[in-house]
């Protein structure tokens, strides 16, 4: 069996390399590669890809994993051989259900889609696109008939991004996620809003650059292992554990912008930095799915970046840098701007309240579209009914509309969109378990000091990789099922506070 192990390691290794290769240079096209360079980009990043997929579907590792079954089996489920054996198996799986002429021809159909989409866009001009987003959900559908035998129709999409979470969990907990959010916005929007103005001043490119350094390193993410760069839209990428590296852009009449992108893409950086060393060059090198990824870039960004406590230590430091622009605002107006709700047609950027809200009705309609329940040239309308009931308000064009999120463009329709607001359920349910642990973590961080709280995520999450599934891991961390209360109670708390909401119907609407 020796043998055997060392082989099925030394062929995830080579697609591991290669899938490394294609990202950096994925990484160089975002970040500096000169415009001229894109037509080879292409093609390369193209021919590694194929190289990938040719090795991940080889029957000889195929033949290899059956023979390792037996050793698997008598291995305890949590063991890493066990673990690298099951993990591989199910990408195999994955990857020879789906035959390479259905990839290429995807492939090529979205990236058609993408080109078109940039144009449409900014025109607002639905449209243009519908007859090629109608082909995507063909697509997407013949995509999920490869995998027979589900239970409803996105599962196998979820699947290839978040194993073994069901869409009918999902709705679930999203339908009681929404009874929540709705009222609580409305009670919001009913208070005077927070005033953020003084986020929108000149801030120099240079200086936000230098105080956002500061403030990851001091969180953990390690500049030896990884880097930051910019780029139009962040990112997080990975060549190994120990090239982790992250992107931002920067606003200079925006101070979050910047901000909290970085905290965000470092908190997906800080993950992948933390896995074991052991895992390097095997497919449990990354994270456990997309909403686990997200639960922790959302756990630095709001609960720890978007806090008093935190602010409490950063604060005198930022105001330093600016005096001009925020030496009069006081921490507390400052804590109200980087925390003010508003009811806006836009996804990207909306607050944590009201963040969700955009979630939970795209992945509405990306059920109903893969049942067959809804027809894409029903999409715009469906999307704005949806934009009024929850939120109040009407997009103005489908550029604010449907047409602003490129996933659908760039993709397949289903899969994506979920592991957003489950990664936020989940940042309050696994920080709310690390302050059980650590009650001292909240007084720590103001005083700048984050290792408790760090160590706490390394130990019971970061080092596992891709060890465990997303509600395994839940399970094991939380000792509990994937819960909404936790979130509910830190929204609740301290978007009561902010708005001088009573919080008399916490424990009615909770129990
Ligand atoms: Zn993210």
């Amino acid at each position: 069996m020796e043998s055997k192990i060392e082989e099925l390691k030394a062929r995830l290794r080579e697609i591991r390399d290669l899938e490394g290769a294609a990202a950096l240079l994925a990484w160089d096209q975002h970040t500096c590669m000169p415009a001229g360079g894109a037509p080879a980009r292409m093609r390369q990043i193209a021919i590694l890809r194929r190289l990938v997929h040719e090795r991940a579907t080889d029957p000889g590792l195929g033949r290899l994993l059956d023979e390792l079954r037996p050793y698997e089996e008598s291995l305890s489920y949590d063991s890493d051989e066990a673990s690298l054996i099951r993990v591989a198996r199910r990408d195999y799986e994955q990857a020879v259900r789906i035959p390479s002429d259905f990839v290429a021809r995807l492939s090529e159909h979205t990236s058609a889609t993408f080109q078109l989409w940039r144009e449409a866009y900014p025109a607002g001009d639905f449209a243009r696109v519908r007859p090629y987003l109608e082909r995507t959900l063909d697509l997407s559908r013949q995509l999920a008939e490869f995998f027979p035998g589900y239970e409803h129709i996105a599962d196998p999409l979820i699947d290839l991004q978040d194993y073994g979470v069901r869409a009918e969990t999902v709705r679930a907990v999203f339908a009681g996620l929404r009874e929540q959010l709705v009222p609580l916005v409305r009670e919001i929007i009913s208070q005077p809003p927070l005033d953020d103005a003084c986020l929108h001043q000149f801030f120099s490119e240079q200086q936000q650059l230098a105080f956002g350094s500061e403030v990851l390193r001091r969180l953990g993410y390690d500049f030896t292992r990884g880097r930051q760069d910019k780029s139009p839209h962040p990112f997080t990428t990975s060549f190994s554990i120990g090239d982790v590296r992250i992107t931002t852009r920067v606003a200079e009449n925006a101070l979050d912008e910047a901000l909290f992108g970085s905290l965000h893409e470092a908190g997906h950086g800080i993950y992948e930095q933390g896995i074991d060393e052991k895992f390097e060059g095997t497919p449990l090198a990354s994270g456990a799915s997309f909403s686990v990824h997200e639960s922790q870039s959302r756990l630095w960004e709001n609960l720890v970046g978007r806090s008093l406590s935190f602010w409490r230590f950063f604060y005198p430091g930022l105001q330093a840098l600016f005096p001009d622009q925020l030496g009069n605002v006081s921490l507390e107006a400052f804590y109200q701007a980087i925390n003010k709700v508003e009811c806006s047609p836009i996804r990207v950027g909306a607050d944590e309240v009201t963040y969700n809200l955009h979630v939970l009705m795209r992945f509405d309609l990306e059920l109903r579209l893969l049942e067959g329940e809804l027809s894409v040239r029903e999409l715009p309308e469906a999307w704005n009914t949806r934009m009024a009931e929850d939120l109040g308000i009407m997009p103005e064009s489908d550029r604010e509309g449907v047409l602003q999120d490129v996933h659908w463009y760039n993709g397949v329709i289903g899969g994506m969109f979920h592991g957003y607001t489950l990664g936020n359920i989940l940042s309050a349910q696994f920080f709310e378990a690390a302050l059980r642990a650590h009650p001292e973590i909240t007084g720590e961080m103001e005083a700048g000091n984050f290792a408790t709280l760090l160590e706490w995520l390394r130990e019971n999450i970061h080092r596992h990789g891709r060890k465990y599934t997303t509600f395994e891991l839940v399970r094991r961390v939380t000792g509990d099922e994937l819960r909404i209360e936790p979130y509910i109670r830190y929204l609740r708390k301290k978007y009561g506070e902010l708005y001088n909401i009573a919080d008399s119907n916490v424990n009615q609407t909770i129990a």
